[in-house]
């Protein structure tokens, strides 16, 4: 067999005696919200199929549960629910017989949200509202049962085998940890007994299904617990799956209420890798690694280092589904690279909305948004190279449009090249050099340092004039907002501009919080240096105490200033941000020192600093630098001039609607507009 010149590791196949899998990427499950939403199912094969063409090797669904009890979704125990997952697999296997697609078992238990929610104790979750009944000897059997039972209707769906997720702070993994399990009979008490329940299950499922089905469990290698699972216990309990039958191990970094991120864009890539590696020398058996594997390259040091056999990348199959056909071809500089925001996919599933991707609107919506050719090539002015703008534009080209796109600026990306800047954003650079090739790649006409004028645009001979200027920053009607101490974020971002030791942000939103960031931040970057990372969160990867940080105290490296991140509202400073990312910015900037303070009024500002009040109480803020970030407003005067002359125009993104605008919304809004012209 030959190898692949680049990728030698990531494309070889792993022999797993009665199967094999054709490379080592795999899909790691995700919930769509497809899996319960009426007509989902063929959808989700579409979805599941473009996965497929795009080369990846093997796949694992979202989470399904087993019985009613143990799912906020759907769930699978009776052969007429297996038939809707044949859409699924057959779509699958009709690209390739040769593609492994696996589903996984989610049993919630505490997390289930239902009244019906089962635990081996009855503590409720900290991040839970209801307290789970405890399970009698009686509700654990069933328990079993039902995950057997789901287990041979998967079979029967024509999957390859199951995942059963044994960590995240579900069903399996509160029998392992003693906090959530206090039981004193077989199934609590020793280590040996809390292994019990979910060992039985992958013994029981391996009896019924046969030797010849993929069996995985997905084990918390690091549960980020105070007091979670020892590494000696990590090691038994896989060193135990591998003898009841278990195919591989899959690693998991979490339980859904750690107080550590683990996947959001300010985790380093592939930082947790070296835990699997460790793991993978105590076993026969293959390992998969997961968290923050974006890039294929990354994929293949990550074998190469032998931390793992199989490298899941998840969101990054959503961001580009095509990522693996990439790689294989050399066409590295095309993928779509997840940036890790959560936006449109994590923060979607804990909000119940179905799943998409805040850089590619179309994942897991493949059959309601598709960029067809166009039989009717229009001439297109876009005017604003931002996120909306490069969407329209490259979308609008490779459907066949002849697209010329200006901006003022002296480089594409709008806000996202102020965005590239804050740590733990350094991510979104991959946007721009994806965005960056795909203008090229569909022969888009790009007028850098351009300034056109409605009156030019009159003159042109474009079919259709789209406008995605952006945004102005809003000047806040205050008395002194001109004191030389009062600077705006662009300049700030920009380093433009000196700031003082004593700060003031003005508007706690998305970017008051990446400016206190960036300017309560000193040395490198977490995201980008592993060490850094595990430090400023309490990390020991080395010792692995229990949970990796039982014990582990921060160390944070931040810059000597003071600063107070200032909002009106009454309501906690931060709720505005993402579900699923916006704890993590509250926690980074509480560990700077950052003083969070809501409900006041502005004043006025003076030599003497920011006056406010709160609850009709006045005080003065001395500070030495205010920074505005009171949020924005559309920039869409030349939109007004052109439709005034009857241009045939459109209006996107930021200079559409700057409130509640991010980056999500302005390329899901361009990419459906350029797909339907
Ligand atoms: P813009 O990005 O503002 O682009 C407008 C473009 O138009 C600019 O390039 C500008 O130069 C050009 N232009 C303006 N006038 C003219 C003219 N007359 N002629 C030609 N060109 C013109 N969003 C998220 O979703 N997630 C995040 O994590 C996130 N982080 C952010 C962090 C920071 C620090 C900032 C500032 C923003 C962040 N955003 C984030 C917001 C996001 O970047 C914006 O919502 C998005 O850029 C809006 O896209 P847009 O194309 O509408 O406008
Ligand atoms: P924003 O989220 O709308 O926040 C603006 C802040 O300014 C608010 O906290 C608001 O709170 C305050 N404000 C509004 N009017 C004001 C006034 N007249 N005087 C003083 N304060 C005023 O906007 P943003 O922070 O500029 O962000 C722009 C967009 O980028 C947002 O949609 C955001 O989602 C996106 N973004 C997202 C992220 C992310 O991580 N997802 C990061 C950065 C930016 P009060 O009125 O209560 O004071
Ligand atoms: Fe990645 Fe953000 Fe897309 Fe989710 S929404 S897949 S985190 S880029």
């Amino acid at each position: 067999m030959i190898k692949h010149a680049v990728y030698p590791n990531l494309f070889s196949p792993l022999d797993l005696g009665f199967t094999s899998i054709k490379n080592r990427v795999l899909m790691g499950s995700m919930h769509t919200g497809l899996e319960e939403a009426e007509n989902g199912f063929p959808r989700l094969a579409a979805y599941f199929a473009e996965r497929a063409r795009g080369g990846v090797g093997m796949i694992i669904t979202g989470g399904i549960a087993p019985n009613i009890e143990g799912g906020f979704g759907a769930k699978l125990s009776t052969p007429e629910e297996a038939e809707d997952h044949r859409l699924v697999t057959d779509a699958v296997h009709e690209v390739d017989p040769e593609i492994k697609i696996c589903m996984q078992i989610l049993h919630a238990g505490p997390l289930a949200g239902t009244p019906a929610c089962v635990a081996p104790s009855a503590i409720p979750s900290r991040i839970a509202r209801l307290v789970p009944i405890e399970l009698d000897e009686e509700g654990v059997q069933k328990q079993i049962n039902d995950h057997v039972q789901c287990a041979k209707m998967a079979h029967l769906a024509g999957y390859d085998g199951v995942e059963v997720i044994g960590s995240a702070g579900y069903l399996l993994s509160t029998f392992l940890v003693e906090k959530t399990n206090q039981r004193d009979d077989q199934w609590g008490g020793s280590y040996e007994n809390r292994m019990r329940f979910p060992l039985e299950i992958m013994r029981r499922c391996r009896a019924e299904v046969g030797e010849n089905f993929i069996l995985i469990f997905r084990i918390a290698a690091m549960d980020m617990l105070q007091g979670g699972m020892s590494w000696d216990e990590v090691v038994l309990l896989a060193q135990e799956m591998e003898k009841a039958g278990v195919t591989i191990i899959s690693t998991h970094f979490t339980w859904h209420e750690s107080t550590v991120p683990t996947i959001a864009t300010m985790v380093p890539r592939a930082a947790f890798a070296g835990v699997t590696g460790r793991l993978r020398k105590e076993l026969n058996i293959p390992t998969i690694t997961s968290n923050r594997i974006n890039m294929p390259d990354v994929a293949e040091q990550v074998l190469v280092d032998g931390h793992a056999d199989i490298v899941s990348m998840a969101r990054p199959m959503l961001a580009d589904a095509d990522l693996v056909n990439k790689a294989f071809e050399g066409r590295e500089d095309e993928i779509n690279t997840c940036i890790a925001c959560n936006q449109a996919c994590l923060d979607h599933t804990f909000a119940g909305k179905s799943v998409s991707c805040l850089v590619n609107p179309r994942a897991a919506h493949e059959t309601i948004l598709n960029y067809e050719p166009t039989a009717n090539a229009k001439k297109i002015a876009v005017i604003g190279a931002g996120p909306a703008g490069m969407s329209y534009a490259t979308v609008a080209a490779e459907r066949g449009h002849n697209v010329t796109l200006f901006d003022t600026a002296s480089e594409i990306g709008g806000q996202f090249n102020l965005a590239k800047q804050v740590p733990g954003k350094e991510e979104f650079v991959e946007t721009l050099r994806y965005y960056k090739r795909m203008l090229e790649i569909h022969n888009v006409d790009v007028r850098l340092n351009s300034t056109v004028s409605a009156e030019q645009l009159k003159q042109s001979d474009f079919d259709h004039v789209v406008i995605a200027t952006g945004i102005t920053p809003r000047t806040p009607d205050i008395e002194g907002i001109d004191h030389p101490s009062v600077v705006s974020y662009i300049d700030v971002i920009h380093g433009n501009c000196e700031v003082g030791k004593r700060v003031a942000v003005m508007g706690a939103g998305g970017i008051g919080f990446d400016v206190s960031e960036l300017i309560m931040h000193s040395g490198v970057s977490g995201a980008v240096d592993r060490d850094v990372f595990a430090k400023e969160w309490g990390i020991d990867f080395e010792n692995h105490p229990r949970g990796g940080v039982t014990g582990v105290k921060p160390e944070i490296v931040k810059a000597d200033r003071e600063v107070y991140l200032l909002q009106r509202k009454s309501s906690p400073v931060g709720r505005g941000l993402g579900k699923t990312t916006g704890w993590t910015h509250r926690i980074s900037l509480a560990q700077r020192g950052v003083k969070m303070l809501n409900g006041l009024e502005y004043h006025k500002i003076d030599d003497q600093g920011l006056h406010i009040s709160t609850d009709g109480m006045p005080s003065v803020l001395e500070v030495d630098t205010v920074i505005v970030c009171a949020g924005q407003l559309p920039k869409r005067g030349l939109f007004d001039e052109i439709t005034a002359m009857g241009l045939d125009a459109s209006l996107i993104g930021g200079a559409f609607e700057a409130s509640e605008l991010d980056a999500k919304a302005a390329i899901n809004q361009a990419s459906y507009l350029a797909a339907a012209i």
